[in-house]
């Protein structure tokens, strides 16, 4: 399949483009973890997107499209893809659409996975990650606490709220993806390639998606 996941952020594209992987072998491609890797090796990218990723504000577009350009060009995509948090913006859209006609491949559909704000907002703010930088276990206080103390059940590190993950800055990233994000939803449904999905199971949701697909 070859397929962009939209959605705030906080819908669960990570969750279902991972089961997804397992339907038929395409590849996740996630900029959120590209970035997140870069950032972690210290290399010039992630020098250069951290302050944009821990203020929770998007990174430039020219740096999204120099990694997407080269990363959809790699083997493993020919099989399939699942845009995961990748456009983002308008100008991203347009540039995606410009590089899948050069490269001759035509996209099957956009997904938009539709979720009410306040089970977002709930998700976003009950979140919390391992601050061991080789482990990053994810943990949610209500749902899947860390240890009694705050620590991780797998390392023992300090359990920590993400730069990115503060109220502050999730409510920045709630308001970038109102004004730069959702937009996109009205350009795939012009593209004719939209589908909306009202997104509380990510497993319902794939299976909503594979039957898309088959039809
Ligand atoms: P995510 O894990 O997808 O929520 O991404 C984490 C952060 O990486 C975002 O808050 C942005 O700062 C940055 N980011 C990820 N994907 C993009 C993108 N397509 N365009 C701009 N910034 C991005």
């Amino acid at each position: 399949m070859k397929i962009v996941l939209l959605g705030a952020p906080g819908a669960g594209k990570g969750t279902v483009a991972k089961l997804l992987t397992d339907y038929d072998g395409s590849v996740q491609i996630s900029t959120g973890d590209i970035l997140r890797a870069a950032v972690k090796e210290g290399n010039e990218l992630g020098k250069e997107a951290k302050a944009y990723m821990d203020r929770g504000d998007l990174v430039p577009d020219s740096l999204i499209m120099k990694i997407m350009e080269a990363r959809l060009q790699e083997d493993d995509c020919q099989s399939g893809f699942i845009l995961d948090g990748f456009p983002r913006t308008i100008p991203q859209a347009e540039a995606l659409r410009e590089l899948l006609k050069r490269l001759d491949i035509r996209l099957d559909m956009a997904v938009n996975l539709d979720v009410p704000k306040d089970v977002i907002l709930d998700r976003l703010t009950t979140r919390r990650t391992c601050s061991n930088p080789d482990c990053q276990a994810i943990y949610n206080i209500k749902s899947n606490p860390p240890t009694a103390e705050g620590t991780c059940k797998k390392c023992g590190a300090p359990v920590i709220q993400r730069d990115d993950e503060t109220e502050k800055a999730i409510m920045n990233r709630l308001e970038t993806y109102n004004e730069k994000t959702a937009p996109l939803i009205s350009f795939y449904e012009k593209e004719g390639l939209l589908k909306n999905i009202l997104s509380l199971n990510s497993a319902e949701t794939v299976e909503e998606i594979k039957k898309y697909l088959a039809g």
